[in-house]
């Protein structure tokens, strides 16, 4: 055994001898495990208002009118007198960017080159939105966006996933399928709703800069921005929200203004490359496939299955999804620079060439083979993905009192993870806390923002580092400079593995798997729970993992 196994294999006797001694100790441990580095107990407060006399006067100021805008817009209408998105997509505005049939909208997004990638959304995603719109499940099948148990078929290298855990006694926790385009749309018709949210307002502008309030030192008096006609305007803001994406314009706001000059961004490259198809199949297709699974099959929007590698033999994935109104969206994702696919043919053989370890299913062929069918509707995008970084504003030494970044903004990390909307929540889930927390106060106190970043900087770590666990280990990816896919990172690929394999036979494996990928009630020290790291370690003592 080496010396490092040795070590985790005494620091688990220990943490086991203090769990069998007391249960309680780890129920304590594991509820500061979910309230230190999860939103979770965050956004169960979503959606609850302040007394209209105790909201804060002044505006709310968010930059940027997508996820992170609208989701933010929506926290803070509980909490300000007047909430005002700035965002420069003029269409965006108009009803067109609130359509229920989201795919008829001609005008392009034009900064969002995702707008058309298939997204993945956690079920902490809709239990955020549903707290924060009592009509989501209604105008979401207005949209035709699917809200449901289901469950996906999840493949790593091809083994199919154990039935979902007993636990839930099958009331799974409910979860979206729709497309982004759909589900952002679906988001703006919410938000921008006059009569539910009066005081949100959206207007067409690029935030140029921040105006410092002169009075008092520390704190932003407002935003200056460029309208549509190319004219300057200053709006006097109480808080400001840095909700730009990839733009992650606050970053050059501050430095100009003074505040976060020793903002040091992390940064490195997955080199990730994207193929997304799109097909749309009438609902007829189905009646020919009824030998696929009911989770998989039919015209309403729901998952078909998503193929994920072994980083260590495979740099290549696959997901494919029902989205709505019969659009069908299918990824080929990699790390580096392999063949993509172009067409359904060069597709399909993508699909079969991946490395398995279990023959995936003849109906998952037989489905993509009667997209030929529908061969007119396809659509191909190639993205390369742009690096990943973290923007840590909770280390500078000087921050404005009212200022914050949230969403793309704060941290962009590689897509194939489907993490980005969970990240938003995160982020708007701590700022409803903090603005809970201080409902006495009809102003934004002292260090609001440096308050914001410490929340969240520990919250938004796991999304940051887990990525590297899979990137790092590519021969393409450029690490942050000084890091590499160190002993540790592989330790935990095994680690992680193991408790995979394990969850096929062991309800608790199962259940721990199962909880990360819906990310709610998931502890990051469950996959450390005494119980389970003997269970891994016994079976690798014993040869069997
Ligand atoms: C290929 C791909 C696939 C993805 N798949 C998934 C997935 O499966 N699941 C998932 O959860 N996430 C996924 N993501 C990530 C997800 O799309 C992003 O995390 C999400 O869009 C972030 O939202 P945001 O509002 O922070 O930023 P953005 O969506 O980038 O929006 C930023 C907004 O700010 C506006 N803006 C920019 N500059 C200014 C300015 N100066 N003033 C005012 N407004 C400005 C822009 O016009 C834009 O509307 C994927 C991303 C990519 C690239």
């Amino acid at each position: 055994m080496s010396s490092y196994f040795s070590q985790a294999a005494a620091c688990a006797g220990v943490a086991g001898a203090l769990y069998v001694t007391s249960p309680a100790i780890w129920a304590g441990l594991r509820k500061r495990s979910i309230e230190n580095n999860t939103a979770y107990f965050d956004m169960q407060k979503l959606g609850t208002s302040r007394e209209a006399s105790t909201k804060i006067p002044g505006t709310a100021v968010v930059c940027g009118g997508s996820i992170a805008g609208l989701i933010t817009a929506r926290v803070c209408h509980d909490h300000f007198e007047r909430v005002l998105i700035i965002e420069p997509e003029a269409w965006l505005t108009t009803e067109e960017g609130q359509l229920t049939e989201a795919y008829a909208q001609a005008s392009k997004r034009a900064r969002i080159m995702q707008y058309d990638a298939y997204h993945g959304f956690h079920a902490f995603v809709y239990s955020a939105l549903a707290n924060l719109f009592p009509n989501f499940d209604e105008e979401a099948a207005n949209s035709d966006v699917k809200v449901d148990r289901t469950n996906m078929d999840f493949r790593v290298s091809g083994v199919a996933p154990p039935p979902a855990p007993k636990y839930y006694g099958g009331n799974y926790p409910k979860r979206l399928w729709g497309s982004r385009r759909g589900l952002e749309t679906l988001l703006r018709r919410l938000a921008l709703d006059k009569k539910a949210y009066p005081n949100i307002e959206q207007v067409v502008g690029s935030v140029v800069s921040l105006v410092p309030d002169k009075h008092h030192s520390g704190t932003l008096a407002g935003v200056v921005y460029r309208d549509e006609t190319g004219t300057t305007r200053e709006i006097p803001a109480a808080l400001i929200i840095d909700a730009t994406g990839a733009a992650q314009a606050g970053q050059k706001w501050l430095s100009e203004l003074g505040y976060a000059q020793d903002l040091h961004i992390q940064s490195y490259n997955p080199r990730a490359v994207y193929a997304c198809i799109i097909m749309r199949v009438p609902p007829s297709f189905w009646d020919s496939l009824s030998h696929m699974p009911d989770n998989a099959r039919g015209p309403g929007a729901g998952p078909v299955m998503f193929l994920m590698p072994n980083i260590e033999k495979e740099n290549r994935a696959a997901v494919v999804v029902r989205n709505e109104h019969g659009f069908i969206h299918m990824i080929a994702a990699a790390w580096g620079s392999p063949d993509m696919p172009t067409t359904l043919d060069e597709y399909i053989a993508f699909v079969h060439s991946l490395h398995v370890l279990e023959p995936l299913p003849d109906w998952l062929f037989d489905f993509l083979d009667k997209l030929h069918e529908v061969e007119d509707t396809f659509t191909l995008q190639k993205i390369r993905q742009s690096p990943s970084s973290l923007l840590p504003y909770e280390k500078c030494q000087s921050l404005p009192d009212n200022f914050i970044a949230l969403g793309d903004a704060n941290c962009r990390i590689n897509p194939i993870y489907g993490q980005g909307f969970a990240k938003v929540v995160t982020g708007a889930s701590c700022l409803n806390t903090l603005l809970w927390q201080t409902r006495n106060d009809l102003v934004i106190p002292r260090n609001f923002g440096r308050k914001f970043f410490n929340l969240q900087a520990p919250k938004i770590q796991p999304f940051w580092t887990s990525p590297k666990l899979f990137d790092y280990p590519r021969p393409d990816t450029v690490p942050v400079p000084g890091e590499y896919d160190t002993q540790f990172f592989k330790f935990m690929r095994w680690y992680f593995g193991s408790i995979r394999k394990l969850a096929r036979k062991d309800e608790q494996a199962n259940l721990v798997i199962y909880r990360n990928g819906m990310m709610l009630d998931s502890a990051p020290i469950d996959l450390f729970h005494p119980l389970l790291v003997t269970k891994v370690f016994w079976r690798w003592l014993t040869g069997v993992a």
